[in-house]
């Protein structure tokens, strides 16, 4: 306890008869003080017991000063001579403290001189911004983070299309400084003109909880020509009809450029591959005639496996190349009148050859299609393939196919190894293998399923999987009968 003779004088005055003030400063929950002219603190409220973590008896006759930050002393010093010497009636300042566990607490500081018979005091009131400071500090830690990513966050107002977003947005558009506002608008009109009606139907046709995924070019500042990615999810806002989208944007322009330079170098090196490996087939193919003819079952028998092994070489040497045709766009489509169920029994018998799996087809017996015959026995071939492959100790796969108003729905169902349900988004993405103890030694590309649903996409169908760990999974592709 303070026992000097300003505490005494305190004690006297306010004692005597100043229960308004007594009870404003015990009850107000901002933290507050009363100093002596040579600072010592003489009477605390509960507030500041509670901000600075030391019981009351603790911090009276104590000086703020002692629980100051080093940083802000040589100021604050400053404003207290300022007030006491030089008589100015208050000061205020930003201040952090020590608590009594050396954490910090961030406050704005109030002191106001006041005169009571004859004596002066400070009254100072401490308001604790710590939470402000935390979340400045956390956006302050944000804005860095996403200035080193070349990432910014924004935030659309989906009924008004108006977007508030972080410092460095408009710098990804190479604006120097933030424009006044943006919205849909501002990403459109910065757009080249084939990706606009894609980001603008996109963003009209979003519900409550969808995700949002938009990769397109932009005409910067400069002129030059980047590429943005635009990641989101919608949420609601405030009243129920408000929806907002609250997103990333990021400048993946790099990615771009070495992602075209890795197709160039596949789509070079696997045409490259292609003409000596036609050659080596059909060298093989004609040694396997020969050999078969002398009756030299054993060598005919190991020319035939050389020649389904350079089968297999050939599909992933098409894979290859169809997919850096997938991605120029140049996968041209056929329409044609085919009859499907004939298809699936062809391209079925095709990989039968090739497996001691029991490939069984349970499908309606005559249905139609108007399509591209060749790319849709191409997607049942690889479900087939993908099946086999990935069930390496059963020999059972199911291929059915049905009718259901205009489309035909066929599916390739293996009671193999499964594929765990966080992996299945991506099933269908370039490159994309689960990376399991199982597909390790299974070989391929990762580009089977993406080709598969590029050829469906532009068939204007759908395809999907069902599929548990450990007991098989089940495709499934829809086309238009397109009659
Ligand atoms: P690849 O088979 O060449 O790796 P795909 O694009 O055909 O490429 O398949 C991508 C991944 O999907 C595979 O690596 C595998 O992890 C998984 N996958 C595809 N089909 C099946 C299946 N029937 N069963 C289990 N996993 C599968």
């Amino acid at each position: 306890m303070p026992t000097n003779q300003h505490m005494e004088d305190y004690q006297k005055q306010f004692l005597e008869g100043k229960d308004k003030f007594e009870n404003i400063f015990k009850l107000t929950s901002a933290a507050s003080k009363i100093i002596a002219s040579d600072l010592t603190i003489l009477r605390v409220n509960q507030a500041l017991v509670e901000l600075l973590g030391f019981d009351a008896h603790e911090i009276e006759g104590t000086k703020i000063l002692d629980y100051a930050c080093p940083e802000d002393m040589k100021h604050w010093r400053k404003l207290q001579k300022a007030m006491w010497e030089e008589h100015q009636p208050f000061f205020k300042l930003e201040a952090c403290l020590f608590r009594k566990d050396k954490s910090l607490a961030w406050v704005n500081v109030t002191t106001v001189l006041f005169q009571e018979n004859d004596s002066s005091y400070g009254f100072t009131v401490l308001d604790d911004i710590t939470w402000r400071k935390d979340y400045e500090q956390s956006e302050k830690r944000l804005n860095i983070a996403l200035l080193y990513s070349k990432t910014a966050v924004w935030e659309m107002n989906l009924n008004t299309h108006n977007v508030i977003r972080s410092d460095n947005h408009d710098s990804l558009f190479g604006y120097g400084h933030p424009l006044d506002s943006w919205n849909l608008e501002s990403y459109i009109a910065h757009l080249l003109p084939e990706f606009r009606t894609h980001l603008e139907n996109t963003i009209r046709n979003l519900s409550i909880g969808d995700f949002f995924d938009f990769q397109g070019k932009i005409l910067i500042k400069s002129g030059e020509i980047k590429w943005i990615h635009l990641q989101g999810k919608t949420e609601q806002a405030g009243g129920e009809e408000t929806k907002k989208l609250l997103g990333t944007i990021k400048d993946i322009t790099k990615e771009k450029i070495a992602e075209r330079h890795k197709d160039e170098f596949i789509s070079t090196v696997s045409h490259e591959l292609k003409t000596p490996i036609t050659s080596i087939k059909a060298q093989a193919q004609i040694l396997e005639r020969r050999f078969s003819v002398m009756d030299d079952k054993v060598t005919t028998q190991m020319l035939k496996r050389i020649i389904l092994q350079i089968g297999r070489l050939n599909i992933l040497i098409k894979d290859l190349l169809d997919a850096g045709r997938l991605d120029e766009q140049k996968l041209f489509l056929r329409k044609e009148d085919f009859m499907f169920n004939k298809m699936v029994e062809e391209t079925v018998a095709e990989i039968q050859r090739t497996t001691t799996h029991q490939l069984i087809i349970r499908q309606n017996p005559v249905i139609y299609c108007s399509g591209d015959r060749e790319r849709t026995s191409q997607v049942l071939s690889n479900l087939l393939t993908n099946a086999i492959k990935y069930s390496p100790s059963k020999n059972k796969v199911i291929i059915t196919t049905e009718e259901k108003e205009d489309q035909i729905i066929c599916s390739v169902e293996d009671f193999g190894i499964g594929i765990a349900a966080d992996k299945q988004p991506y099933i269908f993405e370039r490159f994309y293998r689960a990376s399991g103890m199982q597909e390790r030694v299974i070989s391929g590309f990762g580009l089977g399923l993406y080709i598969s649903s590029e050829i469906i996409k532009r068939l204007e169908g759908t395809i999907w999987l069902r599929s548990t760990p450990g007991k098989g999974s089940v495709f499934y592709f829809s086309i238009s009968k397109g009659k």
